[in-house]
């Protein structure tokens, strides 16, 4: 796996990245919505002791456990962490250097797609999540 690295709007936070990546999700949760002030996000999942991070963070609870990262700077979104599923951390793809290189691998959570939004791709979808943690997490 090459290096991953990205960064928020104003280049207070960094991060970088040589760990292997989890799964790559465009979530449509209605919390994803919201804290994206977007239609959908999508995230790269990786293992929390792979990445490194510069800058102040700051975390907003967003339910019980769940914990959302952003810079208090200019208030770019960075992460999902919760403690339900603690050997990942989902960073939003849109803060990679060159978000071009990303490629979701699958939708989720669309039981709370936007009705306007249609989907042409051909990648997996799924209703709710695609898999529990327990069944990513082998290593
Ligand atoms: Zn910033
Ligand atoms: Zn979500």
């Amino acid at each position: 796996m090459s290096k991953l690295q990205g960064g928020c709007m104003c280049g207070a936070v960094r991060w970088t990245s040589d760990g292997a990546v989890t799964r790559n999700l465009s979530c449509h949760c209605s919390d994803c919505q919201r804290a994206t002030s977007s239609p959908f996000t999508t995230f790269i999942g990786l293992v929390p002791e792979t990445v490194k991070w510069t800058g102040e963070i700051t975390h907003y609870e967003s339910s019980k456990g769940t914990h959302r990262g952003f810079c208090p700077k200019c208030g770019t979104r960075l992460y999902f962490k919760s403690e339900s599923w603690p050997g990942e951390v989902h960073i939003h793809a849109a803060t990679l250097d060159d978000p071009n290189a990303y490629i979701p691998d699958a939708h989720v959570v669309l039981r709370s797609k936007l009705p306007w939004l249609h989907l042409n791709d051909d990648i997996p979808k799924y209703q709710n999540f695609e898999a529990t943690p327990e069944d990513i997490i082998k290593e």
